[in-house]
């Protein structure tokens, strides 16, 4: 039994990390108490979201068990797109003490709040992410996530100083003195995008600087999907655990669900995240076990409370104890965005799957784009891939034979054959945040 309890240094435990462990029918009350209270807020103080249980003829009344959620309405990310920027606030500007905002692909941002108690619920629901990662007080985290509208370098800045640990707020990009300081520092855990993490272990082999021989342990990873393929590229190129962390800003921002030390799934912080699995075609509820679309809603937020938010994400809960001993439901890793996706040749495509066949061949290096053109009609879609050095300087044969596995593996996989450009170890572009995978040129009028 791996049972981690949530321990400083000295052995001290967290009142917080409690909530990890409850018995399932007490975790159960907390959800059904706070979702009626989170409701009633919704219905009070959110025109959109009164207006939708009228039509229904529904009042908060109606949440008399957890699963009378599904008599509510989906919330989508166009609400909050028709709604900006602070139509969905259900507290006064008075009250809410921060803003952030997430890009999106086109047009405004989209705008969520926080109150006070907010942000000390996202402060817990962080800290208890780097509990369930394996840090503690006396870790120093290096924190690479971009600062500012973002939520994610914030978000984990107040996590981690809420556990106790030492924060290094050295936000993205400058990856040579981000490197500096893991070394410097004696850093023990560090965060920021899968991506940008294998930008930072390809900068420290170029500078002579092995991160198997240093302190760093854990490194806490998310913001984009990301394989098991990549995983183990990252373990044993930099010497450490791995760990995948869930959140959108929608939500919470980061601290949604957490990878533990048994790494199969993530634990939902379910006392404050309501999940559900539903079909997103019809809607409907699906049993445990089942894949589908994650749906949350925030059980105790109060600037901004989301009811059966739709994320989009594909995913299934795995309700069988965790050797962890959390108690919280998992839910599988995200490999599929459904915002990430494309259709090509009437295939629909997910970047991930792109990886997973790149990194599953030998000679290959965990840096690839994916570049979309249309040709006379016809929708093409090119997959340009940094192999070793080796494999580049070697004869012809060694690229012509990495190229026939690829080619193989991704026709396996996507079941369409792609055009395959092996190219020298830093040809593609690097990211310092979300790495770009996909580059659409098929409006172009090429
Ligand atoms: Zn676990």
């Amino acid at each position: 039994m791996l049972k981690e309890l949530w321990n400083d240094a000295e052995g001290g435990f967290h009142p917080a990390g409690a909530a990890d462990f409850l018995p399932e029918s007490a975790l159960r009350q907390v959800q059904l108490t706070r979702l009626r209270a989170v409701v009633s807020r919704a219905y009070d103080h959110v025109a959109l979201f009164r207006q939708r249980m009228d039509e229904r003829g529904l009042t908060p009344s109606a949440i008399q068990s957890l699963d009378d959620i599904r008599q509510l309405p989906f919330t989508v990310k166009t609400d909050l797109r028709d709604t900006y920027p602070f139509g969905l606030f259900a507290s006064p500007l008075g009250e809410v003490v921060r803003l952030h905002a997430s890009s999106g692909t086109t047009g405004k941002p989209i705008v969520v709040a926080y109150t006070r108690e907010d942000i000390a619920v996202w402060s817990e629901v962080m800290a208890r992410t780097f509990a369930c990662c394996g840090m503690h007080r006396g870790d120093i985290l290096q924190n690479a996530f971009g600062y500012g509208l973002f939520t994610g370098g914030l978000g984990a800045h107040y996590g981690a100083e809420e556990l106790g640990a030492t924060v290094v707020p050295v936000s993205g990009g400058n990856t040579d003195r981000q490197i500096m300081l893991i070394r410097d520092f004696a850093v023990s855990a560090l965060c920021c995008t899968p991506s940008y993490f294998t930008h930072l272990i390809e900068r420290a082999g170029e500078l002579g600087v092995d991160l198997r021989a240093l302190p760093l342990r854990i490194g806490i990873f998310g913001a984009e999907p990301w394989t098991d393929g990549m995983r183990d590229h990252i373990e044993a190129a930099a010497g450490i655990r791995a760990y995948d962390i869930y959140g959108l800003s929608e939500i919470i921002g980061p601290g949604v669900a957490s990878e533990c030390a048994v790494q199969e799934g993530l634990h939902l912080f379910e006392d404050h995240f309501y999940p559900e699995i539903i079909d997103p075609e019809t809607g409907e509820v699906l049993p445990d076990g089942a894949e589908g679309e994650l749906v949350l809603t925030t059980l105790s937020k109060k600037a901004m409370p989301m009811i059966r938010y739709r994320t989009r994400d594909i995913t299934s809960l795995i309700t069988e104890p965790c050797d962890c001993g959390r108690t919280l439901r998992r839910m599988r890793r995200i490999g599929r965005r459904s915002d990430d996706m494309f259709i090509i040749r009437g295939v629909n495509v997910y970047p991930s799957q792109v990886e997973a066949a790149l990194l599953a061949v030998e000679g290959t290096l965990p840096h690839y784009q994916i570049i979309l053109t249309r040709d006379q009609g016809l929708d093409q879609m090119a997959v340009e891939v940094e192999v070793t050095p080796e494999v580049f300087s070697d004869k012809v044969r060694a690229l012509e034979d990495v190229r026939a596995r690829l080619a193989k593996a991704i026709e396996h996989i996507l079941g369409i054959r792609v055009i395959l450009r092996l190219v020298e170890p830093r040809t593609i572009a690097r990211s310092e945040g979300k790495a770009k995978r996909v580059i659409d040129r098929r409006h172009e009028g090429t």
